[in-house]
């Protein structure tokens, strides 16, 4: 898959966090749509940013400028070889994102990272699957 259709399963997957999260507001109040936001936050913005493909040269290892050498050990390593699995690969993305921000005393919304962790495996089911 190349990253516009990669790009799609994000949606897919705002999409029905939408049909979820609104499917929750009349038993739990507006507070469900905050949580929908930071939801959609990781899956689609923090995605275009932190994805299995930057063991590539890809858009979004692009996005990265000069730090896109941070990802080099990962490059070295072998497309689909440490990234796209599903066990290590969204640990250790979120992890790049995470452990960095919370040392700065920066907290992710769980929403957030469940967005982004859901993405991420999605590109990976996406990649072997289709
Ligand atoms: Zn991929």
């Amino acid at each position: 898959m190349n990253g516009n259709e990669h790009y799609k399963s994000n949606y897919f997957l705002g999409v029905l966090a939408i049909i979820y999260f609104f499917g929750r507001v009349n038993d739990h109040g507006y507070d469900e749509l905050i949580s929908l936001g930071k939801f959609l936050f990781g899956a689609l913005i923090l995605s275009l940013f932190l994805s299995p493909d930057l063991d590539t040269d890809s858009s979004v290892s692009n996005r990265w400028m000069i730090f896109k050498y941070i990802w080099h050990p990962f490059k070295s390593a072998g497309h689909r070889e440490i990234l796209h699995n599903p066990v290590w690969g969204p640990f250790i993305l979120i992890a790049f994102l995470w452990v960095p921000l919370k040392i700065y005393g920066i907290d992710f919304p769980i929403e957030t990272i469940i967005g982004l962790g859901l993405s991420i495996e999605a590109h990976i089911f996406c990649d072997y699957v289709l």
